[in-house]
Formats: C-alpha cells, sequence, structure tokens
C-alpha cells in the first residue's frame, strides 16, 4: 500500500481509477501525451517545498543555492534544444507564457494579430471571453477557404493595414506545417514582432520534422506537455535583445514564486528531448498520423485541408453526417477519447462543432506504429458511421480495451516512453 493510500484512500481511490482510464483507453487528444516516470518523479520532488522568486543568481529568498543550479541546468538545456539564445523556464503554463510575452512586448490596447480561434487559434489568441481579447486589440486572421491552409495573402494585407505591435503565429488545431519564416517576413515589412506559439507542435520542432520558428521570431511560446512529453507548464525562447524584457513579463510580470518541481521536470524532459530516441519518436507521430489520415480518408470522411502534416488531424463530421459533439461522446463510449472542435467556416456553435481533433503524440509514446494506427482508423471508422450503435460501441470498446493493454504507458506501468 502506498503513503497516499495510507494517508488518503480517498484521494488515492481516485487516482488509481484514472491510472486505469489510461491504461485501457486510447487517448488521441492532440495536445495530451504521457509524460516518463522520470519526469513524474521530479514532478514530485521537495523543490515542491520551495520558495525562489528571481532568477539564478537574483533571488528574493533565501536556500537556494540549489534551486539556481537546477534552474541554470534547464535554462541551458532548452537553449541546446531549440538553438535559442535565451530561454525562461518559469511560465507556468501556456496561457501565462502567451500573458507575460504581451504584457512584456505591448501595452494594453495595442493591436495584435493572431490565428482566429474558430479556425485553429488559441483563447490566448485574442478571444473576446480572454485576457488577450480584453486587454488588446487583436485582428484575426483566417485561412483560405478552398484550402482550408492559412492565407498568407490576407495576414500580409492586414499585418500592412493594421501595423500590429506583435502578429501571433501558432494554432491549436491547425493540421498543416507552418511556414514562419513568411510570417517573419510579414512582421519585418509591417514593423511587428513575429511571436511564435508552438505549443502543440514543440515536439516536432525539438525533434527535426517542423521547421523551428526559433531562427527568425523574436519570441517563441511553447507549453511542455504536448509533443514535448515533458509536466505541465510552458517555457518562452527569444532573441538576447529581448531576454530582459521577457524575464521582466514573467517575473514579476505575471507570476511570483517559481514552480521549481515543475522545472526540475522540465529539465528531464528536455534532457530526454535531446536523445537522438525522441527525434524517431517524433517522426513516427507524424507517420502516424499521416496514416490515420489515410485511412480515414479512404472511408470516405473528410478531412479539414485533405490531410496532415504534423501530429493532428481535423475530422469535419458533416462527411459522416454527424457533430464534432456526437461524435467525441460516440467514440468515448468506445474507450477512444478524442475532442471536439470548430472547423474553417463552420456552420454549428462552438459547443456542439462540426470537427473532431484527433492527435498521434500520445499512442506514439506507448509504442504504436503504422500497423496500430491501421486498427485504430478501423475503430474509429465503424464508431462514426454508427454512432447510435449500441452494439458496435460495446464491441468496440471491450477490443478496445484489450488491445490498449498491450501497450505500457510510459510513467505508469515501468515502461519507458518509446521512440
Ligand atoms: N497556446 C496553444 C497554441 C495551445 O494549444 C494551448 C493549450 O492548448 C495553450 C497556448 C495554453 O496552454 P495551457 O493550457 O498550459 O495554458
Amino acid at each position: 500500500m502506498s503513503i497516499l493510500h495510507r494517508a488518503d484512500p480517498e484521494v488515492a481511490a481516485i487516482i488509481d481509477d484514472e491510472r486505469t482510464r489510461q491504461i485501457e483507453s486510447l487517448e488521441m487528444i492532440a495536445s495530451e501525451n504521457y509524460a516518463s516516470a522520470a519526469v513524474l518523479e521530479a514532478t514530485g520532488s521537495v523543490f515542491t517545498n520551495k520558495y525562489a522568486e528571481g532568477y539564478p543568481g537574483k533571488r528574493y529568498y533565501a536556500g537556494n543555492q540549489h534551486s539556481d543550479r537546477l534552474e541554470q541546468l534547464a535554462i541551458d538545456r532548452a537553449k541546446q534544444l531549440f538553438g535559442a539564445e535565451h530561454a525562461n523556464v518559469q511560465p507556468t503554463s501556456g496561457a501565462e507564457a502567451n500573458m507575460a510575452a504581451y504584457l512584456a512586448f505591448a501595452n494594453p490596447g495595442d493591436t495584435i494579430m493572431g490565428m482566429e480561434l474558430s479556425q485553429g487559434g488559441h483563447l490566448t489568441h485574442g478571444s473576446p471571453v480572454n485576457f488577450s481579447g480584453r486587454l488588446y486589440r487583436f485582428v484575426p486572421y483566417t485561412v483560405d477557404r478552398e484550402t482550408e491552409t492559412i492565407d498568407m495573402a490576407e495576414v500580409r494585407r492586414l499585418a500592412l493595414e493594421h501595423r500590429p505591435r506583435i502578429i501571433v503565429s501558432g494554432a491549436t488545431a491547425y493540421p498543416r506545417t507552418i511556414d514562419f519564416a513568411a510570417f517573419a517576413e510579414i512582421a519585418r515589412e509591417a514593423g511587428a514582432l513575429l511571436m511564435a506559439d508552438i505549443s502543440h507542435i514543440a515536439g516536432l520542432v525539438a525533434g527535426g520534422v517542423h521547421p523551428s520558428p526559433v531562427p527568425c521570431a523574436d519570441i517563441v511560446t511553447t507549453t511542455t506537455h504536448k509533443t514535448l512529453r515533458g509536466p505541465r507548464g510552458a517555457l518562452a525562447l527569444c532573441k538576447a535583445e529581448h531576454a530582459e524584457a521577457l524575464d521582466r513579463g514573467v517575473f514579476p510580470g505575471t507570476q511570483g514564486g517559481p514552480h521549481l518541481h515543475s522545472i526540475a521536470a522540465k529539465a528531464v524532459a528536455f534532457g530526454e528531448a535531446l536523445r537522438p530516441e525522441f527525434k524517431a519518436y517524433a517522426a513516427q507521430v507524424v507517420r502516424n498520423a499521416a496514416v490515420l489520415a489515410e485511412e480515414l480518408m479512404r472511408a470516405g470522411i473528410r478531412l479539414v485541408s485533405g490531410g496532415t502534416d504534423n501530429h493532428l488531424i481535423l475530422v469535419d463530421c458533416n462527411s459522416v453526417g454527424i457533430s464534432g459533439l456526437k461524435a467525441q461522446n460516440a467514440l468515448q463510449g468506445a474507450g477512444i477519447i478524442t475532442n471536439r472542435n470548430t472547423i474553417p467556416y463552420d456552420q454549428r456553435s462552438a459547443y456542439v462543432t462540426s470537427g473532431l481533433r484527433l492527435g498521434t503524440p500520445a499512442l506514439t509514446s506507448r509504442g504504436m506504429k503504422e500497423d496500430e494506427m491501421r486498427r485504430v482508423a478501423a475503430w474509429i471508422i465503424r464508431v462514426l458511421k454508427d454512432p447510435d450503435g449500441e452494439g458496435v460501441r460495446d464491441a468496440v470498446r471491450a477490443e478496445v480495451a484489450e488491445f490498449a493493454r498491450a501497450y505500457p504507458v510510459p510513467g505508469i506501468t515501468d515502461a519507458e516512453p518509446v521512440a
């Protein structure tokens, strides 16, 4: 019996149930992954106990000799991993990293450009219900109706018309390669700073299977828990000339004491991502998504933009005559965990949606490859084509649970994350 089971059996039982859920289901939410046992151990370490406001060598509390070593190690690894001039490893979440970046480089009321939320942008890229949309004047850019890829001509036109302080590139539900170099050229022409939010694709960038924005963007923000496979948290990178402003945007601008336990886990995750195996992992994530996309399209299911270049797929559920909400719920009943999402120019509300977002990062961490993707695609197709069929759902759920148990979950079973 673990210490937690003795100390608080109620919480321990809930954690046990979640562990079983993770082992028995197929996790296909594009923003989720399985952190390694080493990352989890660092997250649960004694650094939870320590306050360390400030930065290495300049703290506002005593007793930080080991905090300084830890944070410096995380910074050095992040810089090495992404080839960045400066790294701030303190942001506690992707939203907070973006808030710190806006605070550092724009004033309230300034114009910022970001991707239209209903077409793939993130809440923090200008939603009216988010701090971003309330404090700044966001001008959204969209995707082309035909190709469903970012309309770079429109980005340029809007940038020259509105002269934003910052242009945000990056997305939360965009299946195609983002041309950061083209964004950088437009930003230069318009006199704007380029910020790249690579939260979704950071692991692909680190693994060399998506172009990096680091050489051409002024500021890069990312979460650490998605394709990068670290702890929940975030990271901000920038050119040396912006280092001081960015650091002040994080602390004291938007947060107090850093979460050193998360920084310990980020250092571990960056160390893992620096190994050659991680490159193989990132490449497999992309290959798996491509096979999944091919199988779904062969079954007559329409994908936004006609496929994928990265770790995610956006299914147009209209092609099977159901909403995203219905698709998500039917798949959950079958043990396949996804999330509904709007698609470009969606006719349904953001709550119901016409889309379904599927991702391969977590399944790939369990060691699944192309053959497994074909089996997963077959289950998804069966459920989407008969979303009300309880028989189909029950049969698929049983098959999925047996199949899933055969692929150890890193951090839960003894398995190492798979390359
Ligand atoms: N930016 C992008 C592009 C994201 O996809 C997300 C999360 O999904 C975030 C920022 C926010 O990250 P967090 O949930 O850690 O605040």
